[in-house]
């Protein structure tokens, strides 16, 4: 089953209540709700809102802020942690089944010291989800820009270490950081399979299309500008034999998501 949402509230919403009713509306069932430059969603807020996505049948997730870094020193790691363990608390109130989150940059340092800081900031985050009973999985995104910690095969090192951890691939992102590399059917099959042989269950995914330079990620584009080509990912997708989530990150994510579904339904 495929649940396809925009990333964010659908135009002339007021409040998370709203926007979930909207995104009804508009024939979609996911909602993924940004938290990018704060939690603005208290867990009381979170709780009015879990009952009405579920008789919605709108599937929940939300998005970490974007100021977050593992790899990062004293008292902005520490800061991180407690950020990411708000958006997790918000969330689980609201019944979101992951939090995604940017995970670090690199900071001069290499990939390997990196991806040990994520390492224990999320063994840590998750000895607390765990005392605290929260139930969303931690989603790691895969990064658009070189000097992003976040490639497939970094995140597949933290989740052989952490409990509670699932990819999360950003198509425009593998697209931007591979120079292009997303052109043909058997591309997409080759993203998607290398995420999904990281763990059995439902994948959670980000689509927009995307500009690039030679660091990488530039600015998120319209569906319309097929860079990459949704298309391609629609033949993929209904062979991966389980449940997808799809998030659009275009900058008309409620439309474009629309757009998408239609397109995986023909
Ligand atoms: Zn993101």
């Amino acid at each position: 089953m495929f649940f396809v949402g925009p990333a964010g509230y659908p135009p002339g919403s007021k409040g998370a209540l709203q926007a979930v009713e909207n995104v009804r509306k508009l024939g979609l069932d996911a909602l993924e709700v940004q938290f990018g430059r704060s939690v603005n969603l208290s867990v009381e807020k979170g709780r009015e809102l879990a009952p009405r996505a579920r008789e919605l049948g709108v599937a929940l997730s939300a998005h970490a802020p974007y100021y977050i870094n593992f790899n990062s020193e004293g008292d902005n790691r520490a800061k991180s942690e407690n950020w990411l363990l708000s958006s997790l608390r918000s969330a689980d109130a609201m019944g979101a089944r992951i939090v995604v989150v940017h995970a670090a940059s690199y900071m001069g340092r290499p990939s390997s010291a990196a991806t040990r800081a994520v390492v224990d900031s999320l063994r840590r985050v998750r000895k607390v989800v765990a005392d605290e009973g929260l139930t969303p999985i931690i989603g790691l995104e895969t990064m658009g820009k070189v000097g992003s910690w976040g490639t497939l095969e970094e995140i597949a090192q933290v989740m052989a270490e952490v409990e509670g951890v699932e990819p999360v691939p950003d198509f425009a992102h593998i697209h931007a950081r591979g120079q292009g590399c997303l052109r043909t059917e058997e591309d997409f099959q080759r993203a998607v399979d290398g995420a999904m042989d990281l763990f059995p269950g439902r994948l959670h995914c980000h689509f927009s299309c995307i500009e690039y330079t030679a660091k990488g990620e530039k600015r998120h584009l319209l569906l319309e500008t097929k860079e990459p080509d949704f298309e391609l990912l629609c033949r993929v997708l209904p062979r991966a034999g389980r449940d997808v989530t799809l998030i659009c990150e275009s900058p008309d994510p409620s439309g474009d998501a629309v757009t998408m579904r239609r397109m995986l339904e023909r």
